[in-house]
């Protein structure tokens, strides 16, 4: 079984920021997910490096856009290792295997009928890179994202009939419920959709910065008909020498931020639709990072550096905090105040206490060896719902609902450490009738861990494989696998006691 997801190819006209890290770590935690699941999964990010902006923002910088793309792509590949995403290639679309499919792609459109050459005009967003209606406009004429009036352009180009996909359009929107997630989207673009398609310019005159139409060099590629083609293109050259379009396409998830909704859901499909192709599987949109209730933008000067924030608390926290806060599809509330909060409660008090408490307790009482379970003395309601906290995050990433699968996670840390409570080892210690008590309790807490490790692994991948190897587990890509999730699959017995994992952070630090 295979498994293909892709983040959009960020826009290299600016630095990364945390809106990016959120889309690369929401499609690393469902990519990680779907290794353990033991699927064949390729995991696509990169970056789209043409257009009017980019060409703008490097003649800002006195430089050429080659130089200014070369300099800026790093960036984003830094990001991708820094939010520890586990990406399968990095695309960017200068590569010349990724512009030779792009022309090839669009000579496919042709082929089918489906471009004519017209005089194009319309209310054109650089910030977008993208015309706009004027009815979906703000009410004061500007750009709803942006907030910036769009310009009139009229130029001669070359149109794809979008038109003409309507029906077909409607038609895969009614037969595929759940194709874009959540509801609310889909929706959104079946209406955009049933409200009548306009033909749209694919082709830009006034613009050098990009792929040539290869039947007219006068003009180049609109740079999001460029952009969409890098989820096909990357397939071809991800691997030298290998084509792996039969064995990853269609992806099976394009997860993306609400804003490119409809080049994703309406404008992609009918695209491939045109050039033969099969439509992807699942479309996941996300909401917002806010800060204040603002959305992050750098017209409005409030984006938040992502680097910064891992420098300070590491991209662990990160990655779990914005998983735990921010429910995939929803718009949420961000900043280093919350996180401090998530951190110190979640993961320094109830997950890395427990680990603590519980190698500490099994290297004092039974001189750092889990003991086995004494027969009578397993922990029953502990086993059953350790499994069921795996089965239930499971379902919930097969959801793509990460948020939720953390809730269930948390359940069952909540659950152990009331079991330490409860049972009280250092009172069992005390009493040599109670030994068989106290391995049982031990052994669960043990036992218990290693599944929290394994459900949580997609989301904190390295805290997972610490946890695993305090405990003395085997922590290599088969022993994470989920079919190893049940109870007592105690690899080896020997803890070992270390400081904290996540040591508290102090207000301010
Ligand atoms: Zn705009």
């Amino acid at each position: 079984m295979s498994f293909s997801i892709t983040t959009p190819i960020y826009y290299v006209n600016g630095e990364p920021h945390h809106g990016h890290a959120y889309t690369t770590i929401a499609a690393d935690v469902l990519a990680r997910y779907h290794r353990q699941r033991g699927e064949d999964v390729f995991f696509l990010t990169g970056t789209d490096e043409h257009g009017t902006k980019i060409a703008q923002a490097a003649e800002a910088r006195g430089l050429t856009p080659q130089q200014h793309v070369d300099q800026m792509a790093p960036r984003y590949r830094e990001l991708a290792r820094a939010v520890g995403a586990s990406n399968d290639f990095f695309i960017r679309t200068t590569d010349p295997e990724h512009e030779a499919f792009v022309q090839g792609f669009v000579e496919k459109l042709k082929a089918a009928g489906d471009i004519e050459k017209r005089t194009y005009g319309g209310l054109y967003c650089t910030a977008c890179e993208g015309f706009w209606y004027e009815r979906d406009l703000a009410p004061d004429g500007t750009c709803p994202d942006h907030g910036i009036a769009p310009t009139w352009v009229e130029e001669e180009n070359y149109y794809f009939l979008l038109s003409r996909y309507q029906d077909r359009l409607s038609e895969f929107f009614r037969a595929h419920q759940g194709w874009v997630k959540p509801r609310s989207r889909y929706n959104e673009a079946l209406s955009f959709i049933e409200q009548g398609l306009d033909d749209i310019s694919i082709s830009r005159s006034s613009v050098t910065w990009g792929v040539p139409v290869p039947w007219d060099e006068e003009q180049v590629i609109y740079v999001w008909v460029d952009a969409l083609i890098n989820y096909l293109s990357a397939l071809t050259y991800a691997r030298p020498g290998e084509d792996l379009t039969a064995r990853f396409w269609p992806a099976s998830l394009h997860v993306m931020a609400k804003d490119i909704l409809k080049f994703h859901a309406v404008i992609w499909p009918a695209m491939l639709m045109s050039a033969g192709y099969e439509i992807p599987e699942g479309e996941l949109i996300h909401g917002y990072l806010l800060v204040g209730g603002e959305k992050m933008s750098k017209t409005r000067g409030n984006v938040l550096d992502p680097f910064a924030v891992i420098d300070e608390v590491g991209a662990e926290p990160l990655r779990f905090y914005l998983m735990r806060e921010v429910t995939l599809g929803q718009d949420g509330d961000v900043s280093m105040e919350g996180l401090r909060i998530r951190y110190n409660n979640d993961l320094a008090n109830e997950l890395g206490n427990l680990l603590s408490r519980s190698v500490s307790m099994i290297d004092k009482y039974r001189e750092g060896t889990i003991p086995a379970a004494p027969a009578g003395e397993v922990l029953q309601d502990v086993a059953a719902e350790g499994e069921a906290m795996v089965r239930a995050s499971s379902a919930r990433y097969d959801a793509d609902e990460v948020t939720a699968a953390l809730e269930s996670i948390w359940e069952y840390v909540r659950r152990l450490n009331r079991l330490v409570e409860e049972e009280a080892p250092w009172k069992l210690a005390k009493d040599e009738a109670q030994a068989g008590r106290l391995d049982a309790v031990l052994h669960g807490l043990a036992a218990g861990l290693r599944l929290v490790a394994l459900a949580v692994y997609p989301v904190v991948p390295a805290t997972a494989i610490e946890i695993l190897r305090r405990l003395g587990q085997a922590h290599g890509d088969a022993d994470l696998l989920l079919e190893k999730a049940v109870w007592g699959g105690l690899t080896s017995a020997t803890v070992g006691v270390a400081p904290p994992l996540f040591p508290r952070l102090e207000a301010g630090a």
